[in-house]
């Protein structure tokens, strides 16, 4: 008998040791193009496998987190972002006997649509697109996958499956997800990758945040989670600006959100009497997520960040430079778009100019558009 796995097999293992509300890979909705099944991946594997290997995926490595890319080397990127996304989403479906392929899926192109420069980045291109639709990540993520990657000769896009996109989806509005469909919820699995981004970004915002010296541990008294934690764990945020206390502060943290939401899921999962992945999709309610009391803690901490870290002058003061500079480059693009790339404008007649110009500049890294800007603007 041969030790190797094929498909059909690997299928067998997911529906024999697979939750019955997780998703199937074999029971999927399929992709908008058909395509024949492949010898030895699942489908949600094979999705895993056209993310990572888009370049849209690869340009995450140059794109802001929070601190300006290239501003220090342990700070994180969008990309590291995304892996840490992508391992406590495994971690979180494979607990709760969810299809791990899937969640890691939909947490690997989470963030394929952020434009550079991070949250700043965001704002400023829903500015210059006010008139013309706006800018939303979430949209852009999705409209990444379904068009702008196009590797394929015959359609464009990663032609992923549908429960990917519908995970991707999240708030996305039906503009850009057409033939999607709505449903009350996405998968367990979607709505994992999506508390995981939140876990993800809470532990090391705040880790990189203290690395910075923009927060300091004292101010984290005042974060109802984060004395109480330090509290249990024995350590003293006072004299707590030793780096094994950053790291530890950030474990322990993403560890107790963890914990928390697995045991708040589970019971939900159980109350709700879901049977079938359809049937999460047609409760009212998601399933996955934090307890009353640790969602309002979880609050206090993202207000935290927000007042303490993001709108740091020191954090915003370098993106808004650097979103005058996309200002600029946008600009420039209006004026004379043959400025935009080849595929921005083959895309010119279909969406129009604003935003072939808007997705190409959000598919930019933070260095490309800088040197962009530079090649545009120094007259010497
Ligand atoms: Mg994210």
């Amino acid at each position: 008998m041969s030790v190797l796995r094929p498909r059909e097999a690997i299928e067998e293992i997911e529906a024999s040791t697979l939750a019955p509300y997780a998703q199937r890979s074999a029971a999927g909705r399929g992709r908008l193009h058909p395509q024949d099944a492949h010898h030895w991946r699942t489908e949600y594997q094979r999705d895993v496998s056209r993310i990572i290997h888009s370049a849209a995926f690869r340009r995450l490595e140059y794109k802001t987190q929070v601190f300006l890319n290239g501003t220090g080397d342990h700070y994180r990127t969008r990309l590291t972002h995304t892996m840490e996304v992508a391992s406590i989403s495994r971690t979180l479906a494979r607990a709760l006997g969810l299809n791990e392929d899937l969640a890691e899926a939909v947490a690997l192109a989470h963030d394929l649509g952020h434009s550079p420069f991070g949250h700043s980045g965001e704002e400023t291109l829903d500015r210059l697109l006010k008139d013309h639709g706006g800018f939303d990540h979430n949209d852009q993520s999705l409209r990444v996958v379904t068009l702008l990657e196009s590797p394929y000769d015959e359609f464009d896009g990663l032609n992923l499956t549908f429960e990917v996109l519908e995970g991707v989806q999240k708030h996305a509005s039906e503009r850009s997800a057409p033939g999607i469909g709505s449903y009350a919820c996405a998968s367990l699995e979607g709505q994992i990758a999506d508390l995981a981004d939140e876990i993800a970004y809470y532990s090391h915002d705040l880790q990189d945040g203290l690395e910075a010296g923009l927060i300091l541990a004292g101010s984290l008294h005042q974060v109802e989670l984060c004395a109480m934690l330090a509290a249990e764990h024995g350590l003293d945020l006072d004299t707590a600006e030793a780096r094994s206390t950053r790291h530890n502060l950030a474990r322990i943290l993403s560890n107790r959100l963890i914990h928390g939401v697995l045991t708040e899921s589970a019971g939900r999962i159980a109350a709700s009497g879901v049977q079938s992945a359809d049937d999460v999709r047609r409760h009212p309610d998601l399933l996955i997520g934090y307890s009353p009391s640790l969602e309002e803690q979880t609050k206090e901490l993202r207000s935290f960040l927000y007042a303490n870290l993001y709108f740091h002058p020191q954090v915003a003061g370098a993106n808004q430079r650097a979103c005058d500079m996309m200002a600029a480059v946008f600009g420039a693009y209006l004026q004379d778009p043959r400025r935009i790339g080849r595929e921005a404008t083959r895309r010119v007649p279909n969406c129009g100019l604003y935003r072939a110009a808007g997705d190409y500049i959000a598919g930019m890294t933070d260095r490309y558009l800088l040197r962009e800007h530079g090649r545009i603007f120094s007259h010497a």
